[in-house]
């Protein structure tokens, strides 16, 4: 079994991306990231301050909104003009989810399209379907298709199923994984989906974003298959001095024995999810200064 390391490929990522800031500061451009927070849930303020603290160490201008749980839907959207209207802003990220007075689709409408670097906005939705490479992709799967591409996994032809159907990861993981060029055959699977592990026992290639800690189990997948865990849950853990642990949506010591190749949680996938945000960021920066 080869355990891929999302942290290492990660960094191969942030190094290409580094270089593409430098080739923009040769023109006197500098990619700016606004990354916006309403409301105060500790996960969420976590990764804004991981996303924040990359951007800075990359060299990107990276500005914080933090707004309090009560901010208006009017004011969070008149925020995000402003940020369109910025020139020294190229990519824009509402950190989901936001409380629940606010409604989530609204505010992604808001977002220009050109800085919408999470890739939510309902023409880069329409643009990925349509395989028109002028979008931008959402970050964890884009995330997940460099995993695979970096361990030399083989997807032309491979049978793919995805487990999970959100618009942030499943959906658009299944897809990149059907464009051509990545030519899986691909399964989408969901909670209605009768009899999982037969399903997920077919395939070469298991993407799991289902949100359930160690919820695939070494009944669920093939010998020689390929796992990527993209799961983030807390458990409890009394032994750690946050009192909680971070584990996927796979069981990964008993898949581990039998599969080919896994990502970690963590280790895996999360490192992806902010490398890409980066690269996409940058790519907002060439096409808005092209
Ligand atoms: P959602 O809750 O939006 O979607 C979960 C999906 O899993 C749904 O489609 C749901 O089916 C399906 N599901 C739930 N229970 C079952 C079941 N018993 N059998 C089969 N399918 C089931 O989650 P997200 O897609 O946003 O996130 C998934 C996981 O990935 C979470 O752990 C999240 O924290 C993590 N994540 C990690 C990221 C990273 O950077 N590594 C980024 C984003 C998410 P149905 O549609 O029928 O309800």
């Amino acid at each position: 079994m080869s355990r891929i390391d999302g942290t290492a490929i990660a960094q191969k990522v942030h190094e290409e991306t580094r270089q593409r800031i430098a080739a923009l500061a040769a023109r006197g451009i500098q990619p700016g990231l606004a990354v916006v927070l309403v409301g105060d849930d500790p996960a969420s303020r976590a990764y804004v301050r991981s996303k924040d603290k990359r951007a800075a160490d990359l060299g990107l201008h990276s500005v914080k909104h933090e707004l309090p749980a009560p901010t208006s839907q009017a004011d969070l959207i008149a925020l995000v003009r402003t940020l369109n209207a910025d020139p020294a802003i190229h990519g824009i990220l509402v950190q989901s989810p936001p409380p629940a007075h606010i409604d989530e689709s609204a505010v992604v409408v808001a977002i220009d399209p050109r800085k919408d670097v999470d890739g939510f906005h309902p023409l880069n939705v329409a643009k990925l379907a349509l395989d028109d490479p002028t979008g931008f992709v959402p970050c964890t799967p884009l995330g997940c298709i460099r995993l695979l591409q970096e361990a030399g996994i083989e997807t032309a032809g491979a049978r793919a199923v995805v487990v999970g159907r959100s618009m942030i990861v499943g959906k658009p993981m299944a897809l990149l994984l059907l464009r051509r060029g990545t030519d899986a055959t691909v399964t989408v699977a969901h909670s209605r989906t009768r009899d999982l592990a037969a399903v997920t026992r077919e395939a070469d290639i298991v993407i799991a974003a289902i949100g359930r800690p160690h919820f695939l189990g070494a009944g669920h997948i093939r010998p020689g298959a390929t796992v990527i865990d993209v799961g983030i849950n807390r458990i409890d853990d009394p032994s750690s001095p946050k009192g909680y642990k971070l584990v996927g949506d796979v069981d990964y010591d008993a898949v581990a024995e039998k599969c080919a190749a896994i990502t970690p949680v963590p280790g895996g996938v999360g490192p992806m999810t902010i490398a890409l945000l980066m690269a996409n960021t940058v790519t907002a920066c060439e096409r808005l200064t092209a």
